[in-house]
C-alpha cells in the first residue's frame, strides 16, 4: 500500500507520494507535492543547523584560548633527541 496525500490538480487523482506526475492523468505534480522538495528542505535545515554549530564552536575557540594545549610534533621529539646526544 502506498502513501497518497495530495491530490491531482487536474483531475482530482489521490497521488503517489513518490514519482513527479500523477498515476492517472500523467499532469505534473506542483512543487510542494513532490518528495524532493521536502528532501532538499531538510537538507538545507542540516546544512544550516551544522554551519551554525562549527560556528558556534570556533567562537568558543577564540573566546578561551587557554583551553589549546600545545602540540608536540614528530620533528620536535626528533630534534630534543639529537640535543641530548
Ligand atoms: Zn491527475
Amino acid at each position: 500500500m502506498s502513501i497518497r496525500v495530495f491530490h491531482c490538480k487536474s483531475c482530482g487523482h489521490h497521488m503517489r507520494l513518490f514519482g513527479g506526475r500523477c498515476g492517472y492523468c500523467r499532469d505534473r505534480k506542483l512543487l510542494h507535492q513532490r518528495v524532493i522538495s521536502y528532501v532538499l528542505a531538510v537538507l538545507i535545515m542540516a546544512a544550516a543547523g551544522i554551519y551554525v554549530w562549527v560556528v558556534t564552536q570556533s567562537d568558543n575557540q577564540i573566546a578561551a584560548p587557554e583551553h589549546q594545549t600545545e602540540t608536540v610534533t614528530l620533528f620536535d621529539i626528533v630534534h630534543e633527541t639529537l640535543k641530548l646526544n
